[in-house]
């Protein structure tokens, strides 16, 4: 045996921080319980995959390994920026969205600092600004699920370091209203930062659907808009990301505090593919926009309540505690997330896959009792 480490070694902030709650990979779920598993619905993959020509694109690539890629990536942003009628200089890359989390408050956050974010929230939103000392306000979601506009407004007066949060918020499911976002626009100071994190922007419904980003240049805020390639593009395993930011001065500091070769050679060639199949996304997007309503619609049936919601998942109240709930689908081969956040504990997060997973985990899932 080893001995312990000093106690003292590891800083206080990443020492006390819970583990990471990540889903498990098939293989590792193989392992630990005997069984396959049939439906794999803990980390909002996409069940299609990515674009054919993204994984060709990759393969493609495999041959030219030997070589750094390219560390200012300029074809990927360059099509991004294409694609969304920006500057490519306004653009950045990242190992995943995550990555670019992590670089923003590496880049930003001062010990001390403020950081604004909603509850329930994506853990690293909370985690990284934790890590460098910063002091966390969580507003919880108003009871109706809408967002809680009067208490981040309130939060806000205070100019924090950095306001981040998801719309369609991950894991809840619902996607902030254009109204609702003008006015958090108009409450906020210079000296905050907006993280806007659209992760899930693909699977909103075209009704409710508005251009954040053209509202945010509208103003004289700083922000960067964050989204992916894990999710309605299929590209989880590859690891790609992008923000989107108001001043290239912000890019070229995350640049500096991003990891430069971070983003490797297969998953760029790929993600410029994923993105030029706009029909494959469509796919995507309509599978997912189907299956949400038609699982909230049987838990509902169940008598278990769930948020609305404009992603690929659906979470929902489970009646008692969520990883007990999960554990037991486990053993059926299913696998969802149950929420460890408090207050939400009781509450689980199902991805939307294929209608026959989704039926396999509609069959395991009892009706709720009394
Ligand atoms: C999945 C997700 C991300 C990022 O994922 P990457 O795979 O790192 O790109 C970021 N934010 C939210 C809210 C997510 O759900």
């Amino acid at each position: 045996m080893p001995a312990p480490l000093p106690h003292d070694l590891i800083r206080p902030e990443v020492r006390d921080l819970p583990d990471y709650n990540a889903g498990i990979a098939l293989d590792r779920f193989k392992a630990t319980y005997g069984i396959d598993c049939i439906a794999k619905l803990d980390s909002n993959e996409s069940p299609l995959g990515p674009a054919p020509q993204a994984i060709k694109a990759m393969q493609d690539a495999a041959a030219g390994v030997a070589r750094y890629p390219d560390a200012a990536n300029t074809a990927l942003r360059a099509s991004i920026a294409g694609a969304l009628g920006q500057n490519a200089d306004n653009v950045i890359i990242g190992n995943g969205s995550e990555d670019l989390i992590g670089a923003l408050f590496r880049a930003i956050i001062r010990a001390g600092d403020h950081v604004v974010t909603i509850c329930p929230s994506f853990g690293l939103h909370e985690f990284g600004a934790l890590t460098f000392g910063a002091t966390v306000t969580k507003v919880p979601f108003n009871d109706d699920w809408s967002f809680p506009v009067d208490g981040l407004c309130e939060a806000l007066r205070s100019a924090p370091r950095i306001l981040i949060f998801s719309s369609p918020s991950n894991p809840a499911g619902p996607a902030i209203t254009e109204a609702e976002f003008r006015t958090i626009l108009d409450h906020s100071d210079r000296q905050t930062l907006i993280c806007f994190d659209e992760a899930y922007v693909e699977f909103i419904e075209a009704s409710e659907r508005f251009d954040a980003l053209g509202l945010l240049a509208a103003t004289n805020l700083p922000y960067i808009v964050l989204r992916t390639f894990s999710k309605a593009y299929g590209l989880a395993g590859a690891r790609a990301g992008y923000g989107i930011a108001s001043d290239p001065a912000m890019i070229r500091a995350l640049m500096k505090t991003r990891n430069p070769f971070g983003v490797n050679a297969m998953a760029a060639c790929g993600a410029i593919e994923a993105l030029a199949d706009t029909a494959h996304l469509a796919r995507v997007t309509d599978l997912a926009m189907t299956e949400r309503a038609r699982v909230s619609a049987a838990l509902t049936a169940k008598g278990y309540a769930c948020a609305p919601t404009q992603t690929n998942f659906v979470f929902f109240d489970t009646g008692g505690p969520a990883a007990e709930f999960a554990q037991a689908l486990r053993g059926k081969g299913i696998l969802i997330k149950g929420w460890q956040e408090a207050p939400f504990e009781n509450w689980a997060r199902v991805t939307m896959a294929t209608p026959a997973e989704n039926d396999a985990f509609l069959e395991a899932v009892p009706a709720r009792q009394g």
